[in-house]
């Protein structure tokens, strides 16, 4: 049986106890990165035999993987930080225990994108989650500007080198659209910033950002409500 669990995204307590349950009962634990996951389960008085499942080998494990899953054995899929598939290694794995009938079950938990949508204060009857904005400009600038054409929020991973130059083509391509900054989120320094582009250049310009960032855009349909609402009140 797999089960795959998801990890903290900052503050180590947030792993649930079905998370502890199935990762002290497996026989395996396959993480993206046995020394990062091992100081968790350390953390947590869990001691397992674990096995490297990452970008770079998620093929090759997958098949191994299946081999020890047909054989009964139980095993627990982790990812660094948050729930594996979401901008990490798993969905290959999910895949191939579709295909071959092979049990399965996925705990929910911990997601960067679903806390950082929750904390922004945006619409969530509707999102769009991006994963990380493409490094090339010209592909950033077209994922951004179809975020401003979009009725729903929308969800981004980025880096905090990159931040500046999404918020600076946000604020030629959306001036008048609500972005959120969402920092750091569960750790000491979290932070959700929520503001014009504009503003949120000229703060982040002062403060370089640091650490681990969602960047949200207001859907159209919302900012439209938005101003309805403004022209009623004026
Ligand atoms: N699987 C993870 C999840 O469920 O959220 C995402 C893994 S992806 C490789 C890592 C990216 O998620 C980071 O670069 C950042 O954009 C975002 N992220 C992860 N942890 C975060 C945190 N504590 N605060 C804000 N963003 C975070």
């Amino acid at each position: 049986m797999l089960t795959v669990v998801p990890t903290p995204i900052g503050n180590l307590g947030d792993l649930t106890l079905r998370a502890l349950e199935a990762l002290g009962a497996a026989d395996v634990v396959a993480a993206e990165d046995t020394r990062h996951s091992g100081l968790l389960l350390h953390h947590h008085g869990i001691s397992k035999p674990m096995i490297s499942f990452h970008e770079h080998n998620e093929a090759m494990r997958t098949a191994e993987l299946l081999g020890r899953l047909r054989a009964g054995e139980r095993i627990a899929l982790i990812t660094d930080a948050g729930t594996p598939s979401i901008s990490d290694p798993g969905v290959r794995l999910v895949r191939a225990c579709l295909a071959e009938d092979l049990a399965y079950t996925i705990l929910p938990g911990p997601c960067a994108a679903v806390t950082a949508l929750v904390g922004s204060g945006m619409d969530a009857s509707a999102f769009y989650f991006g994963g990380f904005l493409p490094v090339k400009s010209g592909q950033r600038h077209n994922e951004l500007a179809a975020a401003i054409e979009r009725a729903a929020t929308s969800i981004f991973y980025e880096s905090p080198h990159r931040l500046l130059k999404s918020l600076t083509v946000l604020a030629e391509i959306g001036s008048w659209r609500f972005v959120c900054v969402a920092r750091e989120l569960t750790k000491k320094f979290e932070e959700y910033r929520r503001a014009l582009p504009v503003d949120l250049v000229a703060h982040y310009t002062a403060h370089p950002p640091k650490g681990e960032i969602c960047l949200l855009v207001e859907g159209s349909a919302a900012a439209a409500h938005r101003e309805r609402n403004a022209a009623r009140q004026s």
